[in-house]
């Protein structure tokens, strides 16, 4: 057991308490950092395991990024994509609904992707999500290339 941000080795309970609140093994010093940006952000947790699986697949991303409008879950600048994770997909509202269209909207005029993924999707298909992730990324990258 190691922590994801710094590799240090974890004692048990840093290792529990970790599991617990962000459901990522981290140091104290990172899982206190990751417990201030939960309690900022109201970040959903899968957002904080697709982070770490997305660094672990060699993917520097940002989270909590600020767009200047709002903070997006994740950000991955290099290919100017923007991953949302919708943490009640099934209860979403058509007021939501029609925000989360308005923003997509707003992203694609700055030249920005946005992608909502469902929390169960990161939740029980991780290495699907970071697979697919990647084939995006992939994908906007070509784009980029055609553009330019
Ligand atoms: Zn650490």
């Amino acid at each position: 057991m190691i922590c994801l941000e710094c590799k240090k080795e974890l004692g048990y309970l840093d290792h529990k308490n970790a599991m617990e609140s962000a459901g990522v093994e981290l140091c104290t010093k990172h899982h206190e950092r990751i417990k201030q940006l939960i309690t900022k952000h109201d970040t959903p947790l899968e957002a904080i395991q697709l982070y770490y699986a997305l660094k672990e697949a060699g993917i520097n991303s940002m989270l909590e990024w600020w767009d200047g409008k709002k903070s997006i879950d994740i950000a991955i600048s290099r290919v100017k994509l923007n991953i949302e994770i919708d943490s009640a997909y099934d209860k979403l509202t058509e007021h939501e609904a029609i925000n989360n269209l308005e923003e997509a909207m707003h992203s694609f005029k700055n030249g920005f992707t946005t992608i909502r993924i469902p929390h169960i999707v990161v939740r029980y298909y991780l290495n699907e999500t970071v697979n697919n992730i990647i084939g995006i990324m992939e994908g906007l990258k070509a784009n980029i290339k055609v553009i330019n």
